[in-house]
């Protein structure tokens, strides 16, 4: 896809767009909403109407009926979900169409399907129910609307669980191998009863019989950014700073999350950093824009990211600037809205729904 933002909000300075973006939202009052991922930039976030996390973003697209444009400063899945979510007059933009999310590719529908009908053909598909976190495309929400199943982020993972093992007697996780494991864990499946589904191996590269006998079937699919941390990060932050505060996002490895002290969403990790007393020393595992910003508004914390040499940046997230922002809310009558067929829409609003339940 090409994609090039007009001369002259390139050439424009950041207090020009500001001033643009903040003329055009104030000409449209209530009727235009920004809303905008904690893992944004700085002066990106500061735009937003709303600031959250994925969740959070579209509940909010979803209370919002009186807002005309929604403008999505995220990831394309999650405006995605904010157009499933929202009315038929609301129109969703996403102001860098180029910003996905490498682990959302990694279930493409076509593996899924080749994976689920390979299920079939074992028999054990029917006790199964598939439950997809947040970060995947529309058509893989809309085949767990379809088969019963739904959506869960990192922060209901547990309750979406439970909600499958009160219905089934197994699950098929998409697309994060790392949240499934955790969580997983954390329900306390074992090893032996959680299995691997590589989409990249013939009949997911597991024995049948081993699939048979397990409870949670896990998809292999990671984030590029949380994977980045290790638990010899974890060690020398202990050893370096005693008395240190380690506080992961779940996506981050089973050895990472389960030497931390504190596991939990992008919500849940905002809020722990905001309870910390003055003087705390606090060690993120997640994204660098949200640990920056953290930093910048906690000056009497000590708040850096844990591995003390990286930069877990999304890249995709970083994609959208301030003047991809400012051309689409001086343009959005011409600038392309998301657009998803209606079936599609249909199947994966029930999985939504689902996960709007179970929160
Ligand atoms: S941080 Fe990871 S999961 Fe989130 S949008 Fe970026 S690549 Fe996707």
């Amino acid at each position: 896809m090409y994609f090039a933002v007009p001369d002259k909000y390139r050439q424009a300075s950041d207090d020009e767009l500001i001033q643009w973006i903040k003329e055009a939202k104030k000409s449209y009052g209530d009727r235009m909403l920004i809303l905008a991922h904690h893992y944004q930039r700085l002066q990106v976030a500061e735009l937003g109407d709303f600031v959250g996390d994925s969740y959070e973003l579209s509940k909010n697209a979803s209370e919002r009926k009186d807002a005309d444009y929604i403008v999505f400063c995220g990831v394309h899945f999650m405006a995605e979900s904010a157009e499933i979510l929202s009315g038929d007059n609301q129109k969703v933009f996403l102001p860098n169409p180029l910003a996905g999310c490498p682990m959302a590719d990694m279930a493409d529908i076509e593996d899924v399907m080749n994976a689920w009908n390979y299920l079939k053909e074992i028999g054990i598909a029917a006790q199964t129910l598939p439950l997809s976190y947040m970060n995947s495309a529309a058509e893989l929400k809309a085949f767990c609307g379809r088969e019963g199943g739904l959506i869960c982020t990192s922060s209901n993972a547990k309750a979406a669980y439970k909600y499958v093992f009160d219905r089934a007697e197994k699950l098929f996780f998409f697309p994060d191998e790392n949240l499934g494991y955790n969580t997983g864990r954390w329900m306390g499946f074992s090893d032996d009863e959680m299995v691997l589904w590589d989409f990249r191996s013939e009949d997911g590269g597991i024995d049948p019989d081993k699939l048979k006998k397990a409870k949670v079937i896990l998809w292999k699919g990671h984030c590029h950014v949380h994977t980045n941390f290790k638990s010899q990060h974890v060690d020398e932050m202990r050893e370096k700073f005693p008395g240190v505060k380690i506080a992961v996002h779940p996506e981050c490895t089973w050895e990472v999350v389960d030497r931390a002290d504190a596991v939990g969403s992008t919500k849940f990790l905002v809020n722990y950093i905001d309870e910390q007393p003055p003087g705390a020393i606090i060690a993120v595992g997640t994204e660098i824009n949200l640990i920056n910003r953290m930093a910048h508004r906690h000056p009497d914390k000590n708040i850096f990211e844990l591995s003390g040499q990286i930069c877990p940046v999304c890249a995709n997230m970083y994609r959208t600037t301030l003047a991809d922002l400012a051309n689409t809310v001086e343009n959005i009558d011409s600038f392309k809205k998301i657009t998803i067929p209606k079936d599609i829409q249909a199947e994966a609003k029930l999985a939504l729904d689902r996960m709007l339940e179970v929160h």
